[in-house]
């Protein structure tokens, strides 16, 4: 196979980055914008020795799972979904299969076991519009036209497009005040080539349960011209609680400054997962998606299988959304947290919540946990902690050998491991599984439609010696 060759393939599966694969006679093509079941054909992009990337050039014949028309019109060009052109029904069908594939692959846990394990994928009634966090880029365009939208796959070019499926419906119109108000007042973009211009984004967040909306601009500058005006205007939503603005003057791909500078109401917004109210600023961590963040830490909940007498740790525990989800049923839960800014909003939403038996320890799990164990066998004559549950939910590579090496000493009874990784969940498994734990319960759960991540929810439970 060679550049410029034209093939025609039919797409078996997606992958990691939401590109169809096909094959021909072994060699593996992958075809960004193809689904699984279609006919195609496309032109070899480049080619190695085993495998090319194809560019797609016609659908000769669509497979039977193709969305005819899809809810968006930039669907191809934004980077943002993968496999929004697939039906919803299909899309789950595939992040469970990725998810026993890699448990069965890297994990090496027996079909049998798995096949007892597994539960049925979580997938949304309405899988558009779920997203309470958007920040889109501000551009101009070859007219001089101010633009919003989102970054092309893999670049920084702007594709215009101010109503993005997955966010909420307000976003269009937030977005026309504000470039309104740019035109208008002639408030430049930035421009991150030349490093110049002020407005470069803007940031958009909704309460779910409450309706409060806010607003931040991220601005290259020290200064709003006429920000008064804006921020007027933007009052006049319905549920609008925060007009802020970020500076961030930095050659940067990180989006938000450090300061964050009022322009109308307050700092925050205010939200509420469950029963557990959250007070988010522009710059918090906050799960993106709020209907089923409730579904997947009420399987956490349910695999933690809480009494009422257990002490719970949570690792990797962000703001303490978990810790807290599970402080009603819980006696005491311990969260561990690197970053210190999570840290103080986890303390924060406990006090804030009058929830007293949540402690928070600031730093990596893997220190804090032994830690923990050592001070308490000099406190207590040389006998070992015992922990009762412990959750974990890692970034994607997983966790840290030696953290989970602490776990098992500390003879947990349960281990719930919350994934975003299929492939490091099933490494972690692996390895908890020769230490003598067994894989109980696994359910994933889609908390991003039409993109290729899924998030896993997994049940260990140690065997009985
Ligand atoms: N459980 C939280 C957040 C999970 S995201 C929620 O559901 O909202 C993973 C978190 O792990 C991030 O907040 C990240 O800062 C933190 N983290 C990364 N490495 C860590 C480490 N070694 N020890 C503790 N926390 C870590």
């Amino acid at each position: 196979m060679q550049k410029n060759d034209v093939v025609t393939v039919k797409i078996e599966d997606i992958g990691n980055s939401g590109e169809g694969i096909g094959k021909i006679d072994g060699y593996t093509l992958f075809i960004k914008d193809s689904i699984i079941g279609d006919v195609v054909e496309a032109r070899i992009m480049k080619a190695k020795k085993n495998y090319a990337y194809a560019k797609l050039l016609n659908v000769v014949t669509p497979s039977e799972y193709r969305v005819e028309h899809p809810a968006c019109q930039v669907v191809r060009s934004c980077g943002g979904c993968q496999i929004q052109e697939m039906e919803y029904g299909r899309q789950l069908q595939f992040k469970e299969d990725k998810v026993r594939e890699n448990l069965m692959r890297i994990g090496g846990i027996p079909r049998e076991i798995l096949s007892g394990a597994m539960e049925p994928v979580v997938g949304m009634e309405e899988p558009f519009a779920y997203r309470n966090k958007a920040q889109f880029p501000i551009g101009t365009d070859r007219n001089g036209r101010i633009v919003a939208g989102f970054y092309a796959g893999r670049t920084h070019s702007i594709i215009p497009n101010r109503k993005c499926a997955l966010g909420v419906e307000v976003n269009e119109r937030i977005l026309g005040i504000v470039i309104d108000f740019m035109e208008e007042y002639r408030i430049s973009s930035y421009d991150e080539g030349e490093h110049r211009g002020l407005v470069r984004h803007v940031l958009i967040r909704y309460g779910f349960q409450t309706k409060e909306i806010m607003v931040c601009l991220v601005i290259n500058g020290e200064e709003l011209p006429h920000g008064e005006v804006l921020a007027q205007r933007l009052s006049a939503i319905e549920g609008m609680t925060s007009v802020t603005f970020s500076v961030n003057r930095e050659r940067t791909n990180v989006i938000m400054g450090d300061v964050i500078r009022p322009l109308w109401g307050q700092m925050y917004i205010t939200d509420r997962i469950g029963d557990v109210k959250y007070q988010i600023s522009p710059l918090s961590f906050y799960q993106v998606n709020p209907v089923q963040t409730e579904n997947l830490y009420g399987i956490a909940l349910e695999y933690a299988g809480l009494t009422g007498t257990e002490t719970v740790w949570d690792l990797y525990c962000g703001i303490g959304t978990i810790s807290l989800f599970l402080a009603g049923k819980a006696k005491q839960v311990y969260g561990v947290e690197v970053v210190p800014q999570a840290v103080r909003d986890a303390r924060n939403n406990a006090g804030m919540n009058g929830i007293r038996n949540v402690e928070f320890f600031e730093g990596k799990a893997e220190k804090v946990l032994p830690e923990f164990g050592r001070r308490y066998e000099e406190e207590h004559g040389g006998e070992r902690y015992h922990a009762d549950v412990v959750v974990v939910d890692p970034p994607r590579k997983g966790c840290d050998e030696g953290l989970l090496g602490t776990i098992v000493e500390m003879g947990a009874e349960r281990i719930v491991y919350v994934s975003c990784d299929p492939a490091t969940l099933a490494r972690d498994l692996k390895f908890l599984r020769g230490e003598g734990y067994e894989v109980e319960r696994v359910r994933a759960v889609d908390q991003f439609p039409h993109t290729v991540h899924v998030e896993t929810v997994c049940l260990l439970s140690k065997k009985a010696q």
